[in-house]
């Protein structure tokens, strides 16, 4: 189904996926007077905590999408592995934004990886991978190191293995789980940086600062922005991540990841969400990539991107978030939870944005 016209404050807003993001859209959401409904199969999701409504089951029950899509005025999500007959139910029965289209190239890393490079933009040299044999000619091709990583369902890391001098193909590839995979190229980068962009029903595009992310055990760890890259490839960068939204008629906000290897920019992935690296945008910005995303997928004007503080995000991970009475008395820093009852290690309990004065 298209978008008809913008939805009005007291509409609902339904979202597949109950975690921190989909926490914060419906936090923002609430800010703008619309209300979120919630589907996830987990019973103790962050985000029911804090919207009108939620329904708790499995993602290929039908029945329940059928109810919820009646349910709400349009739908989005807060995770890229929605399956994809899901996405594609729901869009027959309501507004589906991002689109089913674009979420399918955005899952697929040999399909994403084929989009980019059509578009004129550099990504690493890659290889899809069905087998070990298939993997063997892919490595005397791309060469090493390399990277293999499954095509789908990879995140913070997992789903990958290094290919390294020694490295033999079988042992990659059982490593990974003998899944449809892609070899990347190793790119010996000296950042990287991400690029949070929005595009509206109307075609209109709005694109943030760019913040330059550390990660740790691949897990982001902070995003300071601005990154230390200069004016010329940052602009860069942001051009890049407008042509990419636009070639895929995208609606809502994007997280477009990218390494810095000399002067040069190449792309690794796109996320079709808000993502990570964007919630400095939360206390330096006027307009957060939640509220930003929420008025894309709503039909309502951007709004401005425009930055106020220089600022870093540093999450707070595992057990870190006992330390919450610190984090609170921080002034000048804008402190989120998530309010996830359990803390395991390494897992993403809240962030904290510290800003100083704009400088640059
Ligand atoms: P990804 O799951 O694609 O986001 O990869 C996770 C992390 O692995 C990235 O943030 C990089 O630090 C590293 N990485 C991924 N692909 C490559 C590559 N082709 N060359 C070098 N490092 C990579």
């Amino acid at each position: 189904m298209r978008f008809a016209k913008p939805l009005a404050p007291g509409s609902t807003i339904g979202i597949l996926g109950g975690g921190q993001l989909g926490r914060m859209l419906a936090l923002a959401a609430g800010q703008l007077g619309l209300k979120c409904h919630i589907f996830a199969p987990e019973e103790d999701s962050p985000a029911f905590q804090v919207s009108a409504a939620h329904m708790v089951a499995d993602y290929h029950d039908f029945a329940a999408l059928k109810e919820f899509a009646r349910s709400v005025d349009v739908v989005t999500y807060e995770f890229e592995n929605v399956p994809g007959d899901t996405a594609a139910f729901l869009e027959k029965l309501s507004v589906l934004a991002p689109s089913s289209a674009a979420l399918k190239t955005a899952q697929d890393r040999v399909d994403e990886k084929t989009f980019i490079a059509g578009l004129g933009i550099p990504v690493a040299r890659f290889a899809a991978v069905n087998g070990e044999a298939d993997l063997e000619d892919a490595i005397a091709r791309i060469g090493r190191p390399s990277v293999l990583k499954t095509r789908r369902f990879g995140y913070d890391g997992k789903g990958q293995s290094e290919i390294e001098e020694k490295t033999s193909a079988a042992a990659a590839w059982a490593e990974i789980g003998k899944a449809p995979a892609i070899l990347e190229g190793f790119i010996s980068f000296n950042k990287e940086i991400s690029v949070i962009a929005a595009r509206g029903w109307d075609g209109a595009i709005a694109v943030y600062d760019v913040p330059e992310n550390q990660h740790e055990n691949h897990i982001l760890r902070t995003s300071t922005v601005p990154a230390s890259i200069s004016r010329a490839t940052a602009e860069e960068a942001r051009d890049m991540a407008r042509t990419i939204i636009g070639a895929l008629d995208y609606v809502g906000v994007m997280g477009i990841e990218m390494f810095v290897s000399g002067t040069k920019l190449i792309v690794n992935e796109i996320a079709p969400r808000v993502h990570n690296s964007g919630h400095w945008t939360q206390d330096a910005c006027a307009v957060s990539q939640f509220e930003q995303h929420i008025r894309a997928i709503s039909g309502w004007s951007l709004g401005s991107t425009a930055r106020h503080s220089n600022v870093v995000m540093h999450n707070i991970l595992g057990y870190e978030s006992d330390n919450w009475a610190d984090y609170a008395s921080r002034s000048g820093a804008g402190v989120h939870f998530y309010g996830k009852i359990e803390a395991r290690r390494g897992r993403k309990m809240g962030h904290i944005n510290v800003l100083t004065p704009r400088q640059g």
